[in-house]
């Protein structure tokens, strides 16, 4: 099954996609993190967008969906991807379904982390991840998460638009750009909404009793 995950920045979409991808055996693609390892490479991709991602705003949806068909088009991936940070404008949901009929795929479902922008403030203040596995954690998490051994003082860092200004930067531009997609795949019959203020665990739950429920 393919799935697309919604929620503004700091809803927990990679923490979700994470479990999601370990319990059912997808395959995360996160459009955010394949442009930070453009950056972080500095290719001519990287260098042409880190201003854009340091100032919260989208980048060119040429570029993204190159990166996307990459993945869609691996048989290694086939209905078995779970999109993150992606379609994030009603104009890449088209160009989505477009590249999923061309490799005869399908949307199985689209999971809505609804949060409210307070929280989603202070999520993104306490955010850190693991600059050699990618594991990410919160200062804010309760009950924190366990530490893998990768993991030290040195390795754990701050992305550069995690800080209070760009996260409400973000949260707008989501509002704005991204809010209409959710009415395209409500449209569709595939939104399910989820409750993305609740711990960790509950949201694992909550989202796995609509999976088994799909996978019948
Ligand atoms: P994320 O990790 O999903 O929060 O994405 C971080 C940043 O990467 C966003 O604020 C955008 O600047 C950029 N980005 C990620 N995904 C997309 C996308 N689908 N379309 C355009 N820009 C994106």
């Amino acid at each position: 099954m393919n799935i697309v995950i919604f929620g503004p920045p700091g809803a927990g979409k990679g923490t979700q996609s994470d479990f999601i991808v370990s319990k059912y055996n997808l395959f995360q693609l996160s459009t955010g993190d394949m442009l930070r390892q453009e950056i972080k490479n500095q290719s001519e991709i990287g260098l042409r967008i880190e201003k854009i991602i340091n100032a919260g705003n989208l980048v060119s949806d040429e570029t993204v969906s190159k990166l996307v068909e990459n993945i869609i088009s691996n048989k290694k991936f086939e209905s078995r991807i779970i999109f993150d940070g992606y379609p994030r404008n009603l104009h890449q949901a088209k160009a989505l379904d477009e590249l999923l009929i061309k490799y005869k795929q399908k949307i199985d479902l689209a999971l809505n982390l609804r949060t409210k922008l307070e929280t989603i403030k202070k999520r993104i203040s306490g955010r850190f991840s693991c600059s050699k596995c990618g594991k990410i954690y919160n200062k804010f998490f309760n009950p924190p998460l366990k530490i893998e051994k990768c993991c030290t003082e040195n390795s754990l860092v701050q992305r550069n638009d995690d800080n209070v200004d760009i996260a409400i930067k973000r949260f707008k531009t989501y509002e704005k750009q991204t809010e209409p997609v959710l009415d395209y795949y409500r449209k569709k019959k595939l939104l399910k909404e989820v409750n993305g203020e609740s711990s960790i665990d509950k949201t694992n739950k909550e989202i796995s009793d609509i999976i088994d429920l799909i996978e019948g």
